[in-house]
């Protein structure tokens, strides 16, 4: 058998760099993080452990001339957070698997884009308390960026919230806003000239999405929620994802739904398309009982009741829409779809 090679220069460089670099967040179940074969993981007792991945690859979820090198940074470890946060969990630990191209590694550009990506990473999980504790590093086969990140959390156990809880009757609940990420990454792709500078993150729900972990957490530690998920493919794709699992069909109301204030930049039509179909918005969809006590905030984070969850008919859609003037359409999963050759995407 050929011999493995040891790893390239620039490789052994950046690994020490994104040690130096790596974060100031704390979390006191890491008892060790990057430097050694393993990090060690020490979750109170008590408490089970959830995992999730996440893939971001150059030129299917990320484009290096649109996005700034720290929303991909971003993007890439809030996406795992809200998974994490769907499930009502506390993040412990993120782990990256990064693949750069062979001219990133030595050129003091590429250096620049790695350190600008790690900038963004770092500064959403100092927010978060969530230490990078370890990955690995490789030379990418192609000309392309390839990440996969995962991130591990813990949940008192069986008590995390899952897709399939909701029962006959329940409300339904949305946080934040929708439709604010699909009509962003439409102005960043129509946009001629670059993409003016970031100033406020807040501002932009596709290239710096909030991940939901004080909703998650408040939803489980009360025991408010029946079921949970994060809305990262569009609600009616997600929502169905949530019906399917709990053998029900859900009824929005129209009017009830929070529209993001860049999708009221649209029109009606648009808005609500890109409410219901837009991917990424990264808000909690969940559903509660009627008499649960939902509170209409967490942390500065609305929650807004859409709709109902009923037991699923034969004939009926999984997704009535109601709008106002009191007629119903039934509404088909238009979010992203994985792998499929006709989906909007990130090209
Ligand atoms: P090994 O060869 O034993 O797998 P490496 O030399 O690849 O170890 O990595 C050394 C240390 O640096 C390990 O603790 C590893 O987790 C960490 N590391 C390597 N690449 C990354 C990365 N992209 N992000 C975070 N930590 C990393
Ligand atoms: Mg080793």
């Amino acid at each position: 058998m050929e011999k493995p090679q040891s790893k390239p220069l620039g490789e052994l460089e950046l690994i020490d760099r994104i040690r130096r670099g790596s974060n100031r967040a704390r979390n006191p179940s890491v008892a060790l993080g990057i430097g050694d074969d393993c990090a060690i993981l020490r979750p109170a007792a008590g408490y089970e452990i959830l995992v999730t991945t996440d893939f971001s690859l150059e030129g299917r979820h990320f484009r290096r001339d649109r996005h700034p090198p720290e929303s991909v940074g971003h993007r890439c470890l809030a996406r795992g957070l809200s998974d994490l946060a769907a499930m009502g969990a506390t993040p412990l630990a993120a782990f990256l698997s990064l693949a750069l191209p062979s001219a990133m590694l030595s050129r003091r550009r590429g250096l620049d884009w790695v350190d600008r990506f790690f900038a963004g990473l770092h500064h959403l999980g100092d927010l978060h308390n969530v230490p990078l504790a370890g990955g690995d590093t490789s030379e990418s086969p192609s000309d392309l960026i390839l990440a996969d990140i995962v991130l591990i959390g813990s949940a008192p156990r069986g008590r995390s919230l899952r897709r399939s809880g909701a029962r006959p009757g329940d409300a339904l609940y949305v946080t934040g806003s929708l439709g604010g990420a699909a009509a962003e990454l439409a102005s960043l792709f129509t946009r001629r000239k670059p993409n003016p500078p970031v100033a406020n993150l807040a501002d932009h729900p596709h290239l710096f999405p909030e991940p939901r972990l004080a909703v998650g957490q408040t939803l489980l530690r009360r025991r408010i929620a029946t079921a949970a998920i994060d809305v990262s493919d569009g609600i009616s794709t997600d929502l169905t994802h949530l019906c399917q699992a709990s053998k029900l069909r859900a009824e929005i109301d129209q009017t009830a739904l929070p529209i993001h204030p860049l999708a009221k930049q649209l029109t009606p039509e648009q808005a609500l398309k890109a409410a219901l179909h837009g991917g990424e918005d990264y808000e909690l969809l969940f559903a509660a009982p009627p008499a649960a006590r939902v509170p209409r905030s967490v942390g500065g984070v609305p929650i807004t009741r859409i709709g109902t969850l009923q037991r699923p008919g034969s004939k009926k859609p999984i997704i009535t829409l109601a709008h106002p003037d009191g007629t119903r359409t039934a509404i088909q999963p238009g979010g992203w779809e994985h792998f499929s050759a006709s989906r909007k995407t990130v090209r």
